[in-house]
């Protein structure tokens, strides 16, 4: 069964020997704008491809304001810090994510470090918003102004979900716990961006929104990334901190934060560009491919497919399969390395690393199910 799987993967990029998990696509007017950029000598992060590339943000998702950053990390933890989170906090996030959504949260702060860990859904593989209440009901009290973890005496600042390989999470309940308990809803779309649910876009449901654009993302700059928000004054704040937070002067050095280098160079912003420009294009094609692997395992017993959840619109970033055990899911991948196919397991859930060891955690039954299970299959977009 695992060699039709593999002949199959291969019919879907014939032309391809080695067929790699998402290699980056760049059939538009990348070259053309990286020789302007190249061109007008405003090759750092003053350039008029920063300032369309956060306007080309905007128009796509929605959100009022953005904001680019050197990468998706920067984004996250510049997104947090503004989004509220001071040294000494507690951050929920999921354990199932890649350990940058938890190293955000460990850089808001001086050690021990404070992320809790809320359990995903199996369909949407994103945070629990059962799960999200359950943990809140039992282990927090309210205050006048806060949500206070009983255990550790420490306020929980903020509730960072991720949108899994780019299906939306249940982000509108999410919206709704967090807005009773006065916790800041920070979403890393990271891997979601053009996913939406109910037609609104993931990224824009928080009250700060972050995206990727590394080289293995939907689309990429090289590195780059981008915090949204509808709130100006977290936008020009965000800004601010990511450009050392030096004030506005015409010749003068003043600087009234410790800021941080985090602003989107013109070159890679310049890549952006032509990049989103293709972005429609790119969904599109990766639907027609989730839809041709949706078809392929209908007829193979065993093994399933992970569709777009309820009234949800993914970009199917990744491609992922759910096999029964985690031996299976093992022997499919050998499988597809033998056959010069790149799967890969999900990440190893961030609580068993030593970094994270310490963190708080609820029973995460279903990101321990998944991650037993869980195979990413090749998703580049197909020429
Ligand atoms: C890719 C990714 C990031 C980080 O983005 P970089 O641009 O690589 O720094 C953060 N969170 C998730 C879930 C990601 O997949």
């Amino acid at each position: 069964m695992y060699n039709e799987v593999c002949a199959f993967i291969h019919s879907l990029y014939p032309e391809k020997e080695f067929v790699p998990l998402h290699e980056p696509r760049f059939i538009g007017r990348e070259k053309e704008y990286l020789c302007k950029a190249v061109d007008s000598t405003f090759v750092s992060s003053v350039g008029e491809y920063v300032n369309r590339f956060e306007e080309m943000v905007c128009d796509y998702t929605g959100a009022g304001y953005a904001v680019a950053t050197v990468n998706g990390t920067a984004a996250l933890h510049t997104a947090l810090m503004v989004g509220g989170v001071r040294n000494g906090d507690e951050v929920l996030t999921q354990p199932l994510t890649f350990v940058a959504t938890a190293n955000a949260v460990s850089y808001c702060r001086a050690r021990p470090v404070w992320p809790v860990f809320i359990d995903v859904d199996r369909d949407t593989m994103g945070m629990s918003a059962a799960a999200l209440k359950t943990f809140l009901d039992n282990n927090t009290e309210q205050t006048t102004s806060d949500c206070r973890n009983k255990e550790s005496g420490r306020r929980i600042a903020a509730c960072l979900p991720m949108h899994t390989f780019g299906h939306p999470c249940r982000i509108e309940e999410i919206t709704a716990i967090c807005q009773e308990r006065n916790i800041n809803l920070i979403e890393d779309a990271a891997e979601s961006l053009g996913s939406s649910r109910h037609g609104r876009q993931t990224g824009t449901f928080g009250r700060l929104g972050i995206y990727s654009f590394n080289g293995n993302k939907t689309i990429t700059c090289g590195g780059g990334g981008v915090i949204v928000t509808d709130d100006e004054k977290l936008a020009a704040r965000a800004k601010h901190l990511t450009t050392t937070a030096k004030m506005p002067h015409p010749y003068l050095y003043e600087h009234d934060a410790i800021g941080f280098n985090y602003r989107l160079p013109n070159i890679n912003a310049a890549l952006a560009c032509a990049q989103l420009e293709n972005l429609p294009r790119f969904i599109a094609d990766k639907r027609q491919l989730a839809g041709e692997y949706r078809n392929f395992f209908k007829e193979t017993a065993g093994i399933s497919f992970v569709s777009e959840p309820e009234s949800c619109r993914s970009n199917y970033w990744l491609n992922a399969v759910i096999m029964p055990d985690s031996t299976a899911r093992d022997n499919l991948i050998k499988a597809c390395a033998a056959s010069n196919i790149m799967a890969r397991p999900a990440w190893n859930l961030l609580p068993t690393m030593p970094i994270y060891a310490h963190c708080q955690t609820d029973e995460m039954a279903n990101a321990v199910w998944l991650s037993e299970r869980i195979v990413n299959l090749p998703s580049s977009v197909r020429l």
